[in-house]
């Protein structure tokens, strides 16, 4: 195995990557989709496509599947609609003094 070789090699093991959620910038492992707290965000049917779809070794191949893409495409136009629940707009308070 040459030097070059073996260098990408362990920087495609060990080097970390960014959660995949929209401005998370959550370090997670490479085999990880997203940091657990956004992951456990997505509905699980959209999870359970990304995990079938998923094969080991590709975030050091570089290639994806086109299943794997469109689900992941998929979580992040989720992620980009989703609104947390605590940004709903509680009632006007001043309603109740009319
Ligand atoms: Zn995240």
């Amino acid at each position: 195995m040459t030097s070059h070789a073996a260098d990408a090699l362990s920087q495609g093991l060990a080097r970390p990557h960014a959660c995949h959620w929209p401005n998370c910038l959550k370090q997670v492992p490479p085999a990880r989709f997203m940091c657990r707290a956004h992951w456990f965000t997505l509905p699980k049917d959209l999870r359970d496509r990304i995990w079938a779809a998923y094969v080991p070794g590709q975030e050091i191949t570089k290639t994806p599947s086109a299943a794997y893409l469109a689900a992941a495409r998929e979580a992040q136009a989720f992620a980009r609609n989703h609104v947390p629940a605590k940004r709903a707009a509680p009632p006007a308070p001043q309603a109740a003094l009319f």
